[in-house]
């Protein structure tokens, strides 16, 4: 953080380090395609652990071997193996699903005989979930998907464990691909299955070695762009094998967006600026499931917190949440922290900027850098995402979406002929429901049985899936917030053209219940305050329901 005039400068060590300016081996078969955005972008985990043994040779000019002389790897150094194994340990802790699925499953080994490549951040976190996947059966080749975010210790610990990971953090542009070239241009191993974050990986295959695709049988993918990137396969007609799109599961969407956030946004502001929260003017831009995160986090920390929205709904939340709504300009004088969090672009413009108090705090927990006016003040902010650029992402939210692909791997190596064409899919329903319930044992959680009749009385498989797909799982003040819109806009005899849960579909939810409740009262309050008409105008309303 700089001190200036008018706003301080977030500096992230990395970034210091621009891709322009990125070292390039002169002589070294160039691997052209330039980085992709998601290979910075998306989540970087803890600050690698250095070593005063650690040069400055790149790992690729290293001869390397293991403790048993096995060298099909490329990491920056093996003698960090032990510290990675204790963090790996330490990782296995949080990630209660895979360590239960590997005790559920390793005796079937479900995935014997499965070739997987893959292409994620080299964390603890991954590295339990390779571990889980070779204990089910499958043989594992891995590379990074982000330059700047491998654990080089836990790299170390895999490869002395036997895994081939070529990775290692700083990696120049060249060095990245050439990794996953590693991980893919084998003598003798061919892969049959895709786990990518980013879709670097899958666009690598299908760029060098299309032909692979024909053994392969299934793509997993993580990320917004990567799943973004094989809807444009699909659509185009060129996706020539199934994909799973992990990243839009419920609970990865519900734990990455709003409980991941929650927790991350006070530990990336705390690690970057070593702010007080107490008492601090906070306006938080965009009131979605992220916005919602950080929200709670810096009120219960006594933050005084404003929202701007521009979707009444949302707004209507904040506001019955506890929170002032208010247009950015209007308190852009007095905050000390600004946080974007709306997916949207010149949110904070350089006008915003140049009003605010000397030190106030400018941040992004949006996916892209296009929310604050970089540009215009380019000395003075950082746009990138704050908790995955400055903290580390709580690694029991990693757990459930390493536990999602890992599921997804089985899936898609296991399914029958036919049953998945050459399109993405969605994890089913209630392989959600299955990676929630194996979590569930960390909080010694006592999960309900329905009884034979109360299903019935649903008209649900005891067994699930419990919701329908495309339930969102709302938080309570959502629904709320709903059922007082429903509110006023009978009051001012709106119709409502859509369907809020009278269909045999929605009968069994939680928003059918909120949703009767209202209509309940609504009738009569409707037929207090206006008599007939009124009734007859609800009536109406409800009728196509
Ligand atoms: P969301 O769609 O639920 O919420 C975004 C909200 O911003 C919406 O309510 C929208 O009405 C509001 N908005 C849009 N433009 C606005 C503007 N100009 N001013 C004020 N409000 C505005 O999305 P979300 O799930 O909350 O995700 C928000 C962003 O965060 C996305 O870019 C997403 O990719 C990213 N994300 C970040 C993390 C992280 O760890 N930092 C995790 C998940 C998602």
């Amino acid at each position: 953080i700089r001190g200036d005039p008018r706003t301080f400068q977030i500096q992230f060590a990395d970034q210091k380090q621009e891709f322009n300016k990125r070292p390039t081996k002169i002589g070294r078969r160039s691997l052209s395609r330039s980085i992709s955005q998601s290979s910075t972008d998306s989540y970087s985990s803890a600050a690698s652990y250095t070593d005063s043994s650690d040069d400055e040779t790149s790992p690729r000019d290293k001869q390397q071997k293991n403790s048993k002389g096995n060298g099909d790897f490329c990491i920056k150094n093996i003698k960090q193996a032990d510290f990675g194994r204790r963090e790996i340990e330490i990782a296995e802790q949080e990630m209660p699903a895979l360590m239960a699925l590997r005790k559920r499953a390793q005796g079937e080994k479900p995935l014997a005989g499965a070739k997987v490549v893959g292409c994620t951040h080299i964390t603890a976190q991954t590295a339990v979930l390779m571990e889980t996947l070779s204990a089910l059966g499958a043989q594992c080749r891995w590379a990074a998907c982000n330059i700047y975010s491998t654990q080089n210790e836990v790299a170390a610990a895999l490869a002395e464990g036997g895994f081939s990971v070529f990775a290692w953090k700083g990696e120049s542009e060249d060095d990245f691909w050439w990794c996953i070239d590693r991980c893919v241009n084998v003598e003798g191993w061919q892969p049959n299955m895709i786990l990518d974050d980013g879709g670097d990986l899958t666009h690598w295959i299908y760029k060098k070695y299309p032909s692979m695709f024909k053994k392969i049988k299934g793509i997993v993918e993580e990320s917004v762009t990567g799943v973004h990137r094989l809807y444009q396969l699909s659509k185009a007609g060129k996706l020539c094998v199934p994909a799973m799109n992990v990243n839009d599961s419920v609970t990865k969407q519900k734990f990455d967006n709003l409980y991941c956030c929650r927790e991350s946004i006070l530990d990336g502001l705390k690690r970057t600026t070593d702010v007080m929260f107490g008492g601090k003017q906070v306006v938080v831009c965009g009131y979605g499931e992220v916005g919602k995160g950080c929200c709670a986090a810096l009120k219960a920390m006594g933050s005084i917190v404003y929202v701007t929205e521009i979707d009444p709904i949302c707004a209507l939340q904040a506001c019955m949440d506890g929170f002032r709504l208010v247009k950015l300009n209007e308190v852009i004088r007095q905050v000390d922290i600004v946080i974007t969090c709306t997916g949207n672009k010149n949110v904070v413009v350089r006008e915003n900027l140049d009003r605010m108090k000397n030190g106030c705090i400018v941040c992004n927990m949006g996916h892209s850098n296009t929310e604050i006016d970089v540009v215009s003040h380019p000395d003075h902010v950082v746009g990138r995402l704050l908790n995955l650029s400055c903290s580390t992402v709580p690694t029991f939210v990693l757990s459930i979406t390493a536990t999602t692909q890992a599921l997804a791997l089985i899936e898609l190596y296991n399914a029958p002929e036919g049953r998945y064409k050459q399109d993405v899919y969605l994890l089913p329903k209630k392989m959600d429901e299955y990676v929630a319930s194996l979590h569930l044992p960390t909080f010694d959680a006592h999960l309900t049985e329905l009884t034979d009749e109360q299903a019935k009385y649903l008209g649900l498989n005891k067994n699930g899936p419990f919701k329908p797909n495309y339930y969102r799982y709302p938080a309570i003040s959502v629904l709320c917030g709903f059922s007082f819109v429903l509110l006023v806009l009978v009051c001012l005899n709106v119709t409502v053209p859509v369907c809020v849960g009278k269909c045999a579909n929605c009968k069994p939810t939680l928003m059918y219940t909120y949703y009767s409740i209202y209509c309940f009262l609504l009738q009569i309050l409707n037929h207090l305050a206006h008599g007939k008409r009124r009734l007859e105008k609800l009536v109406q309303l409800l009728s196509p329901y």
